[in-house]
């Protein structure tokens, strides 16, 4: 009978490359894609799905949100360049993939990582790392980079032979990319397309503030999605200003009205804006101005915003903030 892997497939080339290896050494393989809720730009998930078939195996989607958020808000590792607790992260798909593993009855798990390709969690003791703390240990097998990696479990039971892996180490993609030509894959996400919010500035800015004022445990995880949307504004210590960019963002925005100021514009075309926290009178009202200045009112003029929040309504007239206000640059999370 063949062996059998699992294998996580993101979407990405990488991933997608490891898997197809797999196959082509003739182990049985079940994909697992983890979806952590922070991923960027949308149709991973899709893509991951059109790559199993097009591999023709069979794909696993699960749910990890919930421990990711626990990885998020206390990592043990630490955090990369922005809010990205790579190293943890990897620990949880890895572990995750090894409950798959005993699950599926299989005999070790795949991944995509490439020896050298991301400096906080592809060196070589990150590697290792990741293998022990997982606890998937040596039964983690990375075909991309296993000639260039201890022997692991695969190798020693005589499944494979050292020379079946591939020896591809660096950030550069060139062989990857030549390989996926070859072999007929297409459906992957481009490299280059970036993966995680947790990786972009805004949401960095954005997320250390929330921790600040929230407090890490406190933050749910609505808060945290709402974080991707609007422009947000710090109006003071506690209260935050949240301004729809466009139709899409102000639909968004509505959806996150329970328990919170919601700000519209009765008479004129404008956004929707939110209001978080306790505010005071003078608070609401600098926050209405404020989104008033992305509304199509005059300047110069008062213009009717309506505040409301469950059952309160309050209908305000205000003279919008002038474009050029300096405290709105200081106010800004991001962007
Ligand atoms: S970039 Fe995001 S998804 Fe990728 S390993 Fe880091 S935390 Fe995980």
């Amino acid at each position: 009978m063949a062996k059998k892997a699992v294998a996580l497939l993101s979407g990405g080339l990488d991933s997608a490359l490891a898997c197809a290896l797999t196959l082509r050494l003739g182990f049985d393989v079940v994909g697992v894609n983890l979806a952590t809720g922070f991923c960027v730009g949308e149709g991973r998930c899709d893509t991951a799905l059109a790559l199993a078939q097009r591999l023709g195996i069979p794909l696993r989607l699960l749910d990890v949100g919930e421990e990711f958020l626990a990885v998020v808000r206390d990592p043990k590792f630490g955090y990369g360049s922005g809010m990205n607790p790579c190293l943890d992260c990897r620990i949880l798909m890895v572990r995750t993939a090894g409950r798959v593993m005993e699950e599926e009855g299989a005999d070790f798990v795949v991944t995509g990582e490439v020896l050298g390709q991301r400096p906080m969690s592809q060196h070589r003791r990150a590697l290792d790392l990741v293998a022990r703390e997982s606890g998937v240990g040596d039964r983690l097998v990375r075909p991309l980079s296993g000639r260039l990696l201890p022997a692991t479990s695969p190798e020693r039971e005589g499944w494979v032979r050292r020379e079946d892996w591939l020896d591809i180490q660096g950030r550069s993609r060139k062989r990857q990319l030549a390989l996926a030509r070859d072999w007929g894959l297409t459906e992957f996400v481009q490299p280059s397309g970036g993966c995680c919010l947790l990786l972009t500035r805004t949401y960095a800015v954005r997320l250390r503030d929330a921790f600040a004022v929230r407090g890490r445990d406190n933050l749910t995880r609505e808060e945290f999605a709402l974080l991707r949307f609007g422009r947000h504004f710090r109006v003071s210590p506690t209260v935050k200003v949240i301004v729809g960019r466009n139709e899409r963002e102000n639909a968004v925005l509505a959806g996150f009205a329970p328990g919170r100021w919601v700000l519209s514009f009765p008479r004129v075309p404008g956004p929707v804006a939110l209001v978080e926290g306790e505010p005071t009178d003078a608070e609401l009202g600098l926050a209405a101005r404020l989104a008033a200045r992305y509304s199509d009112a005059r300047p110069d003029e008062p213009v009717a915003v309506r505040a409301s929040r469950g059952d309160e309504v309050r209908d305000l007239s205000l003279v919008p903030l002038a474009a050029d206000d300096p405290r709105i640059p200081l106010w800004k999370l991001g962007e």
